[in-house]
């Protein structure tokens, strides 16, 4: 049987495509490998109707609410390879299984390099953060470190200054602000150390000082970082989809890519990292894909009132 559509991944971008095209009464197969980026932490914020929900009970959730669409399976399993084109695509995945179908949606999201920094990965999703939108409320008026340098260290500065005004900043060496930037944090009297960082001290994932190389200790009760990011998977990269430095799919507003048939949403598509952000690209490729789909059978078929 040849799906309408496979969707490589099963994050709030992959199920919400999956909800919009099980509606649409397409056939569509979710292969999804079960580890998305927030899994290291507790609750996902700034989703309304799902504010403070863990990242595992909205998938479950979501996965109770596309069973009422019986075209849509969703499969615990990894694509491995994909050929073929347009209309005939033939996926398969890492338990030898095979899937044929005319369109592909990735929904893979990003993925975290390696943190380099002794200590961060015990507190990463408990007490240190990426997105202060995601996680500054829960640290307001809280002093934190920010890990940060060069270009962005301004900016990262004068956002987490909405949520507290007690911040220092780590470089984490060497110092890669300009001389202006770094001025102007001067002038707001923001601590800047530019020290590597030893370690990061914590009981339980909640930090509790940050200490440099040069015997610095620095208290604090939260701390957010610049997390360096690559693609979810090589598979659209290696299937010709234009991509941008930062491993980013590049897509219309229905996330299409350059390569047809194939379609791309949520965190591998944008570089606003937000459940939300990422179940409307999801829902938005959704409806890109079934007016395709839909065009395509229009001018093929002659079944309406025959
Ligand atoms: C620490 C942390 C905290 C966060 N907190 C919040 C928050 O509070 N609020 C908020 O709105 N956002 C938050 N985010 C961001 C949010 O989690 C993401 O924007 C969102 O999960 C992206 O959804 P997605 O569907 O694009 O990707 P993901 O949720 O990452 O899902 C991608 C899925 O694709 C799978 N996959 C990849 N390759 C393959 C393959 N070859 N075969 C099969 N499956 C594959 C992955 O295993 C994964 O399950 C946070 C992120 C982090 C890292």
């Amino acid at each position: 049987m040849i799906q309408d559509c496979v969707i490589v991944g099963g994050g709030p971008s992959g199920l919400n495509g999956a909800l919009v095209l099980g509606r649409a009464r397409k056939n569509v197969v979710v292969i999804d490998e079960g580890r998305p980026r927030n899994r290291v932490t507790r609750e996902t914020h700034g989703f309304l109707t799902r504010d403070g929900i863990s990242p595992s009970e909205f998938r479950r959730i979501a996965k109770e609410q596309i069973d009422a669409y019986p075209s849509v399976e969703i499969v615990s399993d990894s694509v491995v390879s994909i050929t073929g084109d347009d209309g005939q695509f033939q996926i398969t995945t890492a338990q030898g299984n095979v899937y044929l179908s005319k369109k592909v949606l990735f929904a893979v999201g990003k993925r975290d390099l390696p943190l380099d920094i002794n200590g961060l990965a015990d507190v990463y999703g408990k007490s240190a953060f990426v997105c202060p939108y995601c996680d500054g409320w829960e640290l307001r008026d809280q002093p934190l470190v920010l890990i940060v340098n060069g270009a962005k260290a301004l900016h990262f500065a004068k956002t987490i200054s909405g949520w507290t005004k007690h911040f220092t900043i780590c470089t984490n060496g060497p110092d890669e602000m300009t001389q202006e930037d770094r001025e102007e944090l001067e002038n707001r009297n923001v601590p800047i150390f530019n020290s590597p960082i030893r370690t990061i001290e914590s009981i339980d994932g909640m930090v509790q000082h940050v200490e440099l190389e040069d015997g610095t200790t620095i208290s604090c009760a939260g701390i957010f970082f610049g997390p360096k990011l690559v693609a979810g998977s090589e598979l659209p990269s290696s299937l010709g989809c234009e991509m941008t430095e930062a491993g980013t799919v590049v897509v219309d507003h229905v996330g299409k890519t350059s390569v047809p048939g194939i379609y791309c949403a949520g965190d591998a598509a944008t570089e606003m990292y937000q459940a939300i952000t990422a179940a409307s690209l999801g829902a938005m490729a959704g409806i890109g894909i079934n007016s395709e789909l839909l065009t395509e059978d229009w001018d093929t078929d002659s079944i309406i009132n025959s």
